[in-house]
């Protein structure tokens, strides 16, 4: 991975922020760091004296982030979180806001104790593919160590305050000398420094080895496969947005890549294991929809039966989310995608995009293998994303 880093663009800076949005937006403009509104970044500095953390707001996405999209918060009040025993992820929301010095701001990211526990001044956060794909894989967890010998290497833990806690112990006994970073599995990776450039650098670095380790061990070479089967696009399009109850958008994907996907003998066992990083599930679910011939009612229906097992398994009163599929594996043709509009449609396509290439290498590592689906559900029902239904 190359370094986007112009030190004659970056001379133009002065101030701390001015900094933070630049290399903020060097990772934005990298899909295979962040998708849409992923990661996270950071900045401590001082406003009248006081140490206040600016860290990317929600809503905001870091390729087209600006000053004012980060939400500044009082640093020791949020430190003081990290230690605390208890705490829902709704207080957290609130009272991280609470301590914000400009209450216009946007609301701060989820993981932003999570920036402020760590005592550097510049703090990057990605899901970067080739990171999650090595930490998806049956070895996962023996090939992350191989990789990042000097990194923190947490098992995955749901993102909110229990994440911010459990890496607030580990940092009791950190050597900083000596550790390049933190990795979180199934979800991405961590670089810092008091420095914009090194931090950033860094995160550079780190994904290169991971992308070394693929090209190495995964060299997936994506073949050139024709459409086998014809899809009544119509009759898809009608049955969904009836499931839906709104007109849905429809993407088709047959670039080579959803092809090759979609023509995998097994298809019906390899699109069934989950997304690449958590917080994917919001938008595409754990998983696709299969179609595998031409009754595509039997396939919804199919799918949404399999849903109501799923929320019914693990749910303690949540209220349910549409049981119809976000999107379908179409074998031997392709993928497709529903949206509200073109943009949802669109954005769920890209991360699937993202999805099968890394299943398709960790295959070819051993195995693909996502969170648990108790993980997934926690996430997708996670109280953060109930509370915008209940609204
Ligand atoms: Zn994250």
């Amino acid at each position: 991975m190359k370094s986007l880093y112009d030190d004659s663009i970056a001379k133009k800076f002065t101030s701390d922020l001015e900094y933070r949005v630049y290399t903020s937006r060097l990772l934005g403009g990298d899909s295979s760091l962040v998708l849409h509104g992923g990661g996270n970044t950071s900045v401590k500095s001082i406003v009248d004296g006081e140490e206040i953390l600016y860290v990317k707001g929600s809503g905001w996405d870091l390729a087209s982030i600006e000053a004012e999209g980060f939400a500044p918060v009082k640093l020791d009040v949020l430190k003081n979180m990290a230690a605390l025993s208890k705490l829902s992820d709704t207080d957290m929301v609130a009272q991280q806001k609470e301590a914000m010095i400009d209450k216009s701001a946007p609301n701060p990211s989820v993981e932003a104790i999570l920036h402020a526990i760590i005592p550097f001044k510049y703090v990057d956060h990605t899901h970067s593919d080739a990171v999650v794909t090595i930490s998806n894989c049956e070895n996962g967890i023996e090939y992350i160590n191989e990789v990042y010998p000097n990194y923190l290497v947490i098992p995955y833990v749901m993102p909110g305050f229990i994440l911010a806690q459990t890496i607030y112990k580990e940092l009791e006994n950190i050597n900083w000398d000596i550790c390049e970073g933190i990795i979180l599995h199934n979800h991405g990776i961590f670089t810092f420094d008091d420095d914009a450039k090194v931090s950033y650098k860094k995160m550079i670095a780190g994904v290169t080895q991971a992308e070394n380790f693929l090209n190495e061990h995964a060299d997936l070479v994506i073949e050139k496969y024709i459409p086998r089967v014809d899809l009544n696009i119509e009759s898809l399009t009608k049955l969904i947005s009836k499931e839906k109850g709104y007109d849905v958008f429809v993407k088709i994907n047959q670039s080579p890549l959803a092809l090759h996907y979609a023509s995998s003998r097994n298809i019906e066992t390899i699109a069934k294991r989950g997304v690449l990083t958590p917080e994917h599930i919001i938008r595409t679910k754990r998983n696709p929809m299969l179609i595998l011939d031409e009754d595509i009612q039997k396939s919804i229906d199919l799918f949404e039966e399999e849903y109501l097992e799923y929320y019914n398994e693990f749910t303690s009163n949540e209220i349910m989310i549409n049981s119809t599929p976000n999107w379908a594996v179409v074998k031997n043709y392709g993928t497709v995608s529903f949206g509200k509009n073109e943009k949802e449609a669109s954005i769920i396509e890209d991360i699937n995009n993202h999805t099968m290439k890394a299943i398709l290498k960790a295959d070819m590592l051993g195995g693909y293998k996502s969170i648990s689906v108790s993980d997934s559900f926690d996430m997708e029902y996670w109280e953060l994303e109930q509370a915008k239904l209940k609204k």
